[in-house]
């Protein structure tokens, strides 16, 4: 809640006028408490992990010929009644699990000092700091996935995510409650190491969950913005793990590449590429000899 009655108020605290995008905040959260601001984060979770996998469906349902090039795993597709029941799934894990860890979370976001208050960070700020909860978060989620990667941590709790072999959007959050858990620290490391306005934590939440689902999507469309994303892994990236399964020793991190590299588990992935582009080049030259012939 902000410590403003009016917009004239704030603006002779701070000392110049707001800006629109500051008169916006103003007007939406100045009668709101702290706490209402920062469970909007369930909302938006919900909502995302709703409308945006619904997306890749609705292209595949009804566009299937435009896109089932850039279907990663094109043999496999899954029955209505089996996405339906990852979509429930991943709704009985929020209402369960998500949504009661983010309503009893709010002391620690006080605590790292997330503020909602007035002026608002400028926008490189903003990006300069969603930049490091990717980079902290990437770094994190590497050594717990990899970890989750032995016998006791697969068996007891990573083997869940993996029942999806071929995965799909709504699969991104199908996991054991425990790894929910244990991978919600590395989300949070970033903010507390670098805390910003509620507004980039917003931002945080969102973009973080986007990302899970497009690399869970099984499209790998060459259109995507994030492939401009230097080291970025994208969803032909994440796909391979799955695809391995419990096995996979490759590909642990959860949003760039160079960590795998650094660690040298990126070594299967690299491996299949390099015999997937021999086999295409391999048929290219075939079919030049065909057309020669004939
Ligand atoms: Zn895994
Ligand atoms: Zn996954």
């Amino acid at each position: 809640m902000l410590p403003y009655a009016t917009v004239e108020e704030a603006e002779s605290v701070i000392g110049r006028s707001l800006t629109a995008a500051e008169t916006l905040w103003f007007n939406y959260s100045a009668t709101k408490s702290d706490y209402l601001l920062y469970c909007h984060n369930i909302v938006f979770l919900f909502i995302l992990f709703s409308v945006v996998p619904f997306f890749f469906l609705f292209l595949e349902f009804f566009f299937e010929k435009s896109v089932s090039p850039y279907k990663i795993q094109p043999k496999v597709k899954l029955s209505f009644s089996e996405t339906l029941h990852c979509y429930k799934s991943v709704m009985r894990m929020f209402f369960l699990v998500v949504g009661p860890l983010q309503l009893v979370s709010y002391p620690s976001i006080k605590f790292i000092g997330i503020r909602t208050s007035l002026p608002l960070p400028p926008l490189w700020e903003i990006v300069l700091q969603l930049c490091t909860y990717f980079i902290v978060e990437d770094y994190g989620n590497y050594w717990i996935h990899r970890f989750l990667h032995c016998k006791w941590g697969y068996d007891k709790i990573h083997r869940v995510h993996h029942e999806y072999t071929a995965p799909i959007g709504f699969a991104a959050p199908y996991a054991h409650w425990a790894e929910i858990l244990i991978l919600g620290i590395p989300s949070f490391l970033g903010p507390a190491i670098v805390p910003g306005h509620m507004i980039t934590f917003w931002f945080w939440i969102a973009l973080r969950q986007l990302e899970a689902i497009e690399t869970h999507s099984g499209y790998d469309f060459p259109w995507t913005l994030t492939k401009y994303i230097p080291f970025y892994g994208g969803s032909d990236y994440h796909d391979y793990h799955h695809y391995v399964g419990g096995q996979s020793q490759s590909n642990f991190a959860s949003v760039f590449t160079y960590c795998d590299y650094l660690y040298g588990t990126d070594k299967g992935y690299r491996y299949q590429k390099k015999v997937l582009q021999q086999f295409r080049e391999g048929l290219n030259n075939n079919v030049e000899q065909n057309n020669k012939v004939d």
